[in-house]
């Protein structure tokens, strides 16, 4: 298993996820983010209108995915 924050995962929080692959981490980040959204927590909702905006630039979006793809690669099972 390896663990990345929220904040890691360009989230706004520090809670923690475990997961074995990439997308599994990926889900989790966006279950809690769209929790944290429905909750109306302000510093969700404005990381969430940062990534929809990052949604909307596919090759920005692609970057980004690398970037977080490699950052959890690059980390250590637990
Ligand atoms: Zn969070």
């Amino acid at each position: 298993m390896k663990t990345m924050t929220c904040k890691q995962l360009g989230g706004a929080c520090d809670k923690v996820f475990k997961a074995e692959t990439f997308d599994e981490m990926a889900e989790l980040s966006r279950a809690h983010g769209m929790q944290m959204f429905q909750e109306g927590d302000a510093a969700h909702m404005k990381v969430i209108q940062e990534m929809m905006v990052l949604m909307n630039n596919p090759e920005a979006m692609k970057k980004w995915l690398d970037t977080k793809k490699l950052e959890f690669s690059a980390l250590k099972d637990d």
